[in-house]
């Protein structure tokens, strides 16, 4: 089934006002024993921006991920979420509180989508906004109008193992979207996939984040999947080597 048919222009939600740092890494620095995982990064992302970060396996590019995204702490450095007109200290808040955000101010879609297998698609689509407080009938419905805008329409109730690895990372997608945060991070989204469903799950990871103003972080090995968006940043032994715009971020 081909996802543009079903995908209107714009997603189901916006983020009003996309313009200036969303997400700033500064200085950041992660050791594992002898190993240094990152030696340095600086880092600022614009709102409604997609970022790809590639480099060689090992080059940092997961711990620099999970730093932004508050898995991980730094050992020195600093990560700002500009948002709702505030600024939050992501690298400062305790692991209870880096969790709220993970939970409500970020989206996540990784190389295997990571989906619960008891529940159904719109389930898990759902449960981002059930755990933040929504009733479940409207997390439902919402789930579901994601889920149709990504052109799983009649899908809703599948079981991840009823549905194929594209349309798994289209839940994800989805998944991620759905609390409307203002970054969505992917670490190797596409990994698993064929270069067409590959092709298929960036266009919509692509439509559904930025077409609703919010800006993706994406770790990926593929060139052409880099190449899809604004900004391509590449690491060597845990440091930006090179830094490269592209493309123009909608305003
Ligand atoms: P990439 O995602 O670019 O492949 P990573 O960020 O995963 O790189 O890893 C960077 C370096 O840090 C690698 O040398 C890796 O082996 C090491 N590393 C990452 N996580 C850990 C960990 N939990 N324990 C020990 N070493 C780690
Ligand atoms: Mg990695």
């Amino acid at each position: 089934m081909d996802a543009t048919t079903t995908r209107g222009a714009t997603p189901p939600q916006q983020i009003a006002d996309p313009a200036g740092t969303v997400l700033a890494g500064h200085g950041l620095t992660k050791t594992y024993g002898p190993t240094v995982a990152l030696a340095g990064v600086d880092l600022a992302v614009r709102r409604g921006e997609s970022v790809a970060v590639m480099g060689t396996s090992g080059s940092g590019k997961t711990t620099l991920l999970h730093c932004l995204a508050g898995i991980l702490t730094p050992d020195s450095g600093s990560v700002a979420l500009y948002d709702d007109g505030g600024a939050v200290a992501v690298h400062a808040r305790s692991a209870g509180g880096r969790a709220e955000l993970r939970r409500s101010r970020y989206g996540f879609v990784f190389q295997q989508g990571l989906l619960l297998p008891e529940l159904t698609a719109a389930e898990n689509v759902a449960l981002p906004l059930m755990l933040g407080g929504v009733d479940r009938r409207e997390a439902q419905a919402q789930a579901v109008r994601w889920l149709e805008w990504l052109g799983l329409a009649g899908m809703t109730d599948r079981r991840p193992s009823q549905l194929s690895g594209g349309q798994q990372q289209r839940v994800a997608v989805a998944r991620a979207q759905v609390v409307g945060p203002p970054v969505v991070f992917a670490d190797e989204p596409t990994g698993a996939l064929d270069s067409a469903t590959s092709e298929e799950t960036m266009s919509a990871l692509l439509a559904a984040t930025t077409g609703r103003g919010g800006t993706l972080v994406l770790v990926t090995h593929d060139e052409s999947v880099a190449a899809r968006c604004h900004r391509v940043v590449r690491l060597h032994d845990g440091q930006i080597v090179h830094d490269a715009t592209t493309g123009e971020v909608a305003r």
